[in-house]
């Protein structure tokens, strides 16, 4: 029997963070549906493909084999049998990621592999549409969200961790940029599911967050 939580909301709200921890907590399977746009980012890039040659990145989509890992506690992202999860967290990738995105044949291929992984087992999706979209009758449904400013700030720490330095003015057009083009998009926008459970993290701590998501699941579990 499966179990879905899906965790939405714009970039630097919180998802990833917040997912990794509930997921080790309750033992969920944790699958970050923005590594597997990334990965075909990286791989448009590998291949030198430019964004508006759709047809191509189409192509690449059947040559192409993403796979979450889960090694020495840590969530990991392979494209074609290498660990990308790092690199795919650049700023190239993440420049044209939501371009990629944004194409309806990546969303199918993509959301096919989404539905797979998660076939009979517990699970807890963090993306842009898992819970009006991809499973719209996932168990939990929850809507991160918080300030630009805090979420940028966020995204600046986050790097830093990764060894990414970029400066937070960056970081901030590049999140406002993304936030409107995921909302705008024609399939999969980011949005509100009406059932969802609306959280504005902006000034909750971690543990906060963590704990007010678990409370929920624990109930919806038992
Ligand atoms: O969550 P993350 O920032 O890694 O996602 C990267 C990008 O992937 C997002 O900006 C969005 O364009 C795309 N994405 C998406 N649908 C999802 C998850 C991510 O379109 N379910």
């Amino acid at each position: 029997m499966s179990f879905i939580v899906a965790i939405d909301g714009p970039a630097g709200s919180g998802k990833g963070t917040i997912t990794k921890i509930i997921c080790e907590k309750l033992n969920l399977i944790n699958i970050s549906t923005g590594g597997a746009y990334r990965s075909v980012a990286l791989a448009t890039l590998q291949n030198n493909i430019q964004i508006n040659e759709i047809e191509k990145i189409v192509d690449l989509l059947d040559k192409i084999n993403i796979e979450f890992k889960r090694e020495n506690n840590k969530d990991l992202v392979y494209l074609n049998g290498k660990d990308v999860t790092r690199r795919i967290r650049e700023k190239d990738v993440t420049n044209i990621v939501s371009k990629v995105s944004s194409i309806k044949e990546v969303r199918f291929k993509l959301n096919e592999l989404f539905r797979k992984v998660a076939k009979d087992k517990k699970v807890i999706m963090e993306g842009r549409d898992i819970g009006t979209y991809v499973f719209p009758n996932a168990d939990v449904k929850i809507y991160l969200d918080a300030s630009l400013e805090e979420r940028a700030k966020r995204r600046v720490k986050q790097n830093e961790e990764l060894g990414i330095h970029i400066p937070y003015e960056e970081i901030k057009e590049d999140i406002r940029k993304r936030d409107e083009n995921d909302k705008n998009k024609e399939i999969g926008a980011l949005k509100k599911a009406d059932d969802s459970i609306y959280i504005d993290t902006s000034n909750m701590t971690i543990e906060e967050v963590t704990n007010e998501i678990i409370d929920i699941i624990k109930n919806k579990m038992t």
